[in-house]
């Protein structure tokens, strides 16, 4: 018996070498790619266990594979500013994984986006879309494009420039991009514009279209719901619920505003939200309809809450909306927006679930500190995946040439999230970590990848 525990607990130690060594790869492979490595590493340090008992994911050369890109594609953006000025910015469309189904993942223009970005928001899009059960596989994009402070006219030659490149490269059965920051429904309509010239009338080549062209309903909420469904059945889990809850939001963008609502239905006091300026701290609660107003319709800073609300405050350093006391906090900004400092700060104040909107909002260190803490943790990977859910929910709808009301597309998010949960949760618990869904998500998520690779031979 001891012997067998021996040998078990050396050949436990070689994978873990062996895994060590293929991060190490990676990491010479790909340097000064700091959120890319992050993101390996936090489904290499799971994936332990799995790799223990499936060798086959090992003399399949399964971790070797999976992260590196079936291709990386970067190109030129020309264009032309409203004096007359030729700009030009880089573009990024990395297709990750087509093991499961056609490449998908949203676009993201944004100054900060870089090659590392892309790869590491690809690499976690691969686990996302498998954990969803549609069939899709992991792709990202976008630009070091700074939508903001630019006239419709420029987005749009811009838009449009992108997509001549990137036209090449997808297709409604081949990739298929969506939205993610800095692209939201103008941006959609622009690229869908400039494709459709160029290749046809193709509804299903974009996602997060426009309701009138192909969109669906219920997808611009998509994120933001899901991530509060998936924290309503974690929290559900372990008796606590969002009514009556102190809730703080990162962000006003797309996810964060959704997300407000849906935990304002369920009864929660949501007090704080962001912007990359500043947050805003309402002890009486936020005036969703306010925020919504200066987000979508006035395109405004967050800072001019405060003129119609005197009660509320706004204070600059965006970060600083990690020391607002609360029950449940939804990062749902951006990469690496909670550090180990404002984890802990989180904690002694007493948070009790964490649900990540965003893309790996928390640093591995403030994950450690969640877990250390016995705080409820939603990681991103899943708890986000409602945006990807309903997006392939739009394929479907756009094969079929049909329309499903609001009320079928969210009672279906509302499925998918809630199997997310439980599939993850099953995980964690079958690899003999319970409760820790980042272990539980990332399993569930790569088996059924890493199956479909091995099924389908080296390629
Ligand atoms: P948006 O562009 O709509 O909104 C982003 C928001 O975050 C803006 O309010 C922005 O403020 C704010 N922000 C940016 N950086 C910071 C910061 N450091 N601190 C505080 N606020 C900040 O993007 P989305 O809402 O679409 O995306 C948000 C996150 O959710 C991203 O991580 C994205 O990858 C992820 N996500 C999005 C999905 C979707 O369906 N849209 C799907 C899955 C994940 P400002 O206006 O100042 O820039």
């Amino acid at each position: 018996m001891i012997t067998v525990e021996k040998n078990q607990s050396m050949y436990t130690e070689s994978v873990q070498n062996y895994v060590s060594q293929v991060f190490e790869t990676v990491k010479n492979r790909n340097p000064n790619e700091s959120e890319f490595h992050q993101a390996v590493k936090e489904v290499f340090d799971s994936l332990i266990p799995v790799l223990v008992k499936n060798p086959q994911y090992i003399s399949q050369a399964i971790l070797e594979r999976i992260v590196e890109p079936e291709r990386v594609i970067s190109f030129r953006v020309p264009w032309v500013d409203n004096q007359g000025n030729v700009r030009v910015n880089r573009g990024f469309r990395v297709q990750y994984s087509s093991a499961i189904g056609p490449y998908k993942g949203g676009l993201r223009f944004h100054p900060s986006v870089n090659a590392s970005i892309i790869k590491f928001l690809g690499f976690e899009q691969i686990f996302k879309n498998s954990l969803t059960g549609q069939p899709i596989g992991g792709g990202k994009g976008g630009a070091d494009f700074d939508p903001k402070g630019k006239s419709d006219g420029e987005i749009m030659r811009f838009c449009q420039s992108f997509m001549i490149e990137l036209s090449k490269y997808i297709g409604p059965d081949t990739d298929v991009p969506a939205g993610d920051i800095g692209v939201g429904s103008k941006e959609i309509g622009f690229l869908f514009g400039q494709y459709k010239k160029m290749r046809g009338s193709l509804a299903g080549v974009l996602t997060g279209k426009g309701l009138g062209y192909g969109g669906s309903l219920a997808r611009k909420e998509a994120t933001g719901y899901g991530t509060v469904y998936f924290v309503e059945e974690m929290l559900k889990d372990n008796n606590l619920s969002f009514e009556g809850s102190t809730v703080v939001v990162s962000g006003s963008g797309n996810v964060s505003i959704y997300a407000i609502e849906k935990a304002m239905k369920l009864g929660a006091k949501v007090v704080a939200c962001s912007d990359s300026n500043g947050y805003i701290y309402d002890k009486n609660g936020l005036n969703l309809e306010a925020v919504k107003r200066i987000k979508e319709v006035e395109k405004k800073r967050i800072s001019t809450y405060v003129t119609d609300h005197p009660e509320a405050i706004y204070s600059e350093n965006c970060n600083g909306i990690w020391t607002v006391p609360c029950d449940i906090a939804l990062p749902c900004a951006t990469q690496n927006e909670i550090d180990q400092k404002s984890a802990e700060l989180l904690v002694s104040n007493g948070v009790k679930a964490i649900g990540e909107g965003a893309n790996m909002p928390s640093t591995l260190e403030a994950v450690e500190t969640f877990l250390e803490n016995n705080i409820l943790f939603a990681p991103s990977k899943a708890a986000n995946a409602g945006g990807v859910s309903v997006s392939a929910l739009e394929m479907a709808q756009n094969s079929a040439r049909l329309y499903w009301t609001f009320e079928e597309v969210d009672s279906k998010l509302h499925a998918i999230m809630k199997s997310i949960y439980q599939n993850s949760k099953k995980a964690a618990q079958e690899y003999n970590a319970p409760g820790n869904l980042v272990v539980g998500a990332n399993i569930a998520g790569f088996i059924k990848v890493a199956d479909a690779m091995i099924e389908q031979g080296v390629i």
